[in-house]
């Protein structure tokens, strides 16, 4: 018995997995192991990696396809079975609303446990919780109450009481978006660090108060995480940057090799989009005629002038603003610390089609960054944002022995985005594997339906 036992290990080799991703080009952007390597997973786990072929109960030929860590979206507002999916078959195995957040923290989660395609999660929202606790009529975003004045003292109270129960609730850190709520005060703010504070490790994602004052907008919240000792995240670096991109990104290095805990993220598009409703253009009727002509209204495909844009404000919804140049994008996005977040939402093509439009434009066509490092800023680089506070995020963002098995398997030659402004709610092409947690959720290039392995991801 005792000699029986002693072989174990021998027939561990020859055991048979439950799922193998046979001969595959591995890419850990940990290790940095990038070579042809078959997979093996039993449950939620990776339990083998191995140079050669391996049993299993269920064998996929990954021949000529990349094998990466599920992507890992740290901006995603839309959280909806229909996003989930477009997020799935973009290769996306987390996707977090962690800018603007949610306030009922606890209600948030409840509504999609046990019932989701891909992982979720999201940060405590200052704006929602601002919006609550001043009657604001918004949806996403404020647009009365919220806006329009500074909160008295005791509704300065309440929105911390509001935010720091969503902390107590698992809340991935403090959302902010400062240019939605400018009536919020520096003070309003400052305190609203303290307060996560008292949370360690925890971040403050913020969308920044002014795009046309970065210098300024960046000083306010680096101090703040300075004063403070809170990690800070900038969100969309580059929409919010736009031309002066390079000023950003050099204080965002600066203040990093100087010791403070911040990092950054952009998207791979020239435009952006919001709401246009929205308090970001409060100051509409001062700017000049050329201003209009950036923006694209998405149900007609037509450019604004100052008479549709007032027409529009007054009827809402999402406009699509086209300030960034290629250039620009391709700076923030090749930069070594800015990691992919999609900013999604279901009318911007980015929800459905960043993570394929980052592979098959900025890598293989235009060859702004290497493949190794596009999947680093889409799958480690967040993971490692969020591994000092959720330790669920440990496992994730990698392809090791033991690591959860959340892989995307795609044909890197192929691989490309087609949802557009006109038609943003289209598959991405070329991910033909997307497990999440061991689970198919993507098999053979097609969407598995009714399965939901996704499970809400939360700060311990
Ligand atoms: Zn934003």
């Amino acid at each position: 018995m005792r000699f029986l036992l002693l072989l174990v290990p021998t027939l561990l080799a020859a055991q048979t997995y439950d799922i193998v991703l046979q001969r595959g080009r591995v890419m850990d952007p940990e290790s940095g192991l990038d070579a042809v390597r078959s997979v093996g997973i039993n449950g939620k786990k990776v339990a083998a990696i191995s140079t050669a072929e391996l049993h299993g109960k269920v064998e996929v030929n990954a021949t000529g396809l990349v094998i990466a860590p599920g992507f890992i979206d740290l901006h995603q507002h839309s959280q909806t079975p229909e996003a989930y999916a477009l997020k799935a078959m973009d290769g996306v195995t987390t996707a977090l609303e962690l800018e603007v957040g949610a306030y009922p923290v606890s209600t948030w989660y409840a509504a999609r446990e046990g019932k989701s395609l891909i992982h979720f999660g999201a940060s405590s929202g200052h704006i929602p919780a601002r919006m609550f606790v001043m009657h604001d009529t918004g949806d996403l975003l404020p647009r009365d109450g919220a806006v329009n004045r500074p909160a008295t003292v005791e509704e300065r109270r309440a929105i911390e009481a509001a935010v720091e129960k969503g902390l107590d609730e698992g809340g991935l850190g403090m959302g902010m978006g400062l240019v939605y709520t400018p009536t919020a005060g520096s003070e309003e703010i400052l305190n609203l660090f303290y307060l996560a504070a008292g949370f360690p490790r925890r971040p403050v994602f913020v969308h920044i108060r002014d795009d046309k004052n970065i210098v300024g907008s960046l000083q306010e919240v680096m101090a703040d995480a300075l004063v403070s000792g809170v990690p800070l995240h900038i969100v969309h670096l580059n929409s919010v940057a736009t031309d002066k991109t390079a000023e950003a990104l050099r204080m965002v290095d600066g203040a990093r090799a100087h010791g403070l805990d911040v990092t950054a993220e952009a998207y791979p598009y020239t435009a952006g989009m919001t709401d246009i409703a929205s308090a970001v253009y409060a100051n509409w009727e001062t700017q000049p005629a050329d201003f209009f002509a950036h923006l694209l209204w998405p149900p007609t495909g037509e450019r604004l002038t100052r008479e549709s844009f007032a027409r529009y404000r007054q009827q809402g919804g999402m406009v699509a603003q086209f300030r960034n140049t290629e250039e620009m994008v391709r700076l923030a996005i090749s930069h070594p610390g800015v990691m992919i977040a999609t900013d999604g939402i279901l009318e911007h093509p980015r929800s459905a089609g960043s993570y394929a439009r980052l592979l098959g434009k900025y890598v293989r066509e235009d060859k702004a960054l290497t493949l190794m490092d596009a999947i680093r800023k889409s799958s480690l680089l967040p993971a490692q944002r969020l591994e000092t506070m959720s330790t669920q995020m440990k496992q994730k963002g990698r392809i090791q022995v033991g690591s959860d098995a959340d892989i995307s398997v795609f044909d890197a030659a192929r691989v490309i985005d087609k949802s557009t402004f006109e038609n943003p709610k289209q598959y991405s092409e070329g991910f033909r594997y997307v497990l999440v947690e061991g689970t198919f959720v993507v098999r053979d290039g097609r969407l598995q339906t009714g399965v939901t392995p996704g499970q809400g991801i939360r700060a311990q």
